[in-house]
């Protein structure tokens, strides 16, 4: 697909706003032109940090935080309910250069969560942080808050609803977009750094307290410049298990392989067999990019240095916007 490398001094970002796409019976023109508009508005944010010469750090950060507030997306304005009816959002990023990386789990109330993680990597001697005393820190870094309202999303709420009439039920859910979805970020700059950056509100109708892989360093967000940096979006408990972005990494470092078939050899013959529905987004070190899925869909696209905006749902030829 897209893997092929790319020259030297080219950039690349690619993003995902989630596996678990609408099923495409249930998808309408209107609703399609809007996704594709969401993820242009997120390649452009990061695009114009890469094209300027900027940090893959900070590529990524923007690309994020352009999806956390499209109320469309899974993260940030717009994400999903546990089954308590509160929203407790993850992310994480990481950056290439040296493995630093920040992540908070199980919190409400900063308007991207993106940058409560970029504070915890940047502003704390620490890795990860949670819940409470994560919201505390935020503050004192002077983060910018916003009201549950801001957060609301009429279509997370029902599809909360629907899913526990389903649990009550004991009737089998088969609309993935309303379990989960997720945002996530991955780059190469200029200078040969990579970064990923990952946010999620979670999978519908979670436990509270439940933590999935995208804040969790090496399940669904990964960065080395030695190797490749990778998100993920899917059932959050398997990437975990099988540690998906850093054994899309170790495949690469210790076995040789491309960032093609490391991420492809993860998400088809790992996580697919162990129940593990999703996909990751990954860039490599040459500036490849790969986008498996194992599932219906997954939002997502990538940019390069020719700033031709690609973009995709389903497993189909990407749209093209200049
Ligand atoms: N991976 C996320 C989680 O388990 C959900 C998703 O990407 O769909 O929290």
């Amino acid at each position: 697909m897209s893997g092929s490398a790319s020259p030297d001094n080219d950039f690349v970002l690619a993003i995902h706003g989630g596996a678990g796409t609408i099923l495409r019976s249930k998808m309408t023109p209107e609703r399609e032109a809007a996704y594709h508009a969401g993820l242009q508005r997120a390649l452009e944010a990061g695009r114009a940090v890469l094209a300027e010469g900027g940090a893959a750090l900070d590529a990524v950060t923007a690309a994020v935080m352009a999806l956390e507030n499209e109320p469309l997306f899974n993260a940030g304005r717009g994400a999903v309910y546990t089954s308590a009816g509160k929203q407790e959002m993850d992310a994480a990023v990481m950056d290439g250069r040296d493995r630093a990386a920040g992540a908070v789990a199980g919190v409400c109330g900063p308007r991207n969560p993106i940058l409560a993680a970029r504070a915890v990597m940047e502003k704390s001697d620490h890795v990860f942080l949670i819940g409470e005393s994560a919201l505390a820190f935020c503050r004192a870094q002077g983060l910018d808050f916003a009201e549950p309202d801001y957060f609301f999303t009429q279509q997370r709420w029902d599809a909360l609803q629907e899913t526990l009439a389903m649990r009550k039920s004991g009737a089998d859910d088969q609309d993935e977009s309303r379990k989960h979805g997720t945002v996530g970020a991955v780059a190469k700059d200029r200078h040969g750094n990579l970064a990923a950056a990952t946010s999620t509100g979670g999978m519908t109708a979670k436990m509270p307290g439940r933590v999935g892989d995208s804040p969790v360093i090496g399940a669904g967000t990964w960065a080395d410049n030695e190797t490749c940096a990778v998100s993920g979006t899917g059932h959050g408990e398997i990437f975990i298990r099988y540690a998906a972005g850093h054994e899309i990494a170790s495949l690469m470092r210790y076995a040789g392989r491309s960032l093609e078939e490391s991420a492809r050899t993860v998400v088809m013959d790992m996580l697919a067999p162990a129940g593990g529905s999703g996909g990751v987004i990954a860039v490599g070190r040459d500036g490849s990019v790969s986008l498996p899925f194992n599932c219906s869909g997954m939002y997502r696209g990538y940019v390069r240095g020719d700033n031709v905006l690609r973009t995709a749902i389903y497993d189909e030829p990407f749209r093209e916007t200049r």
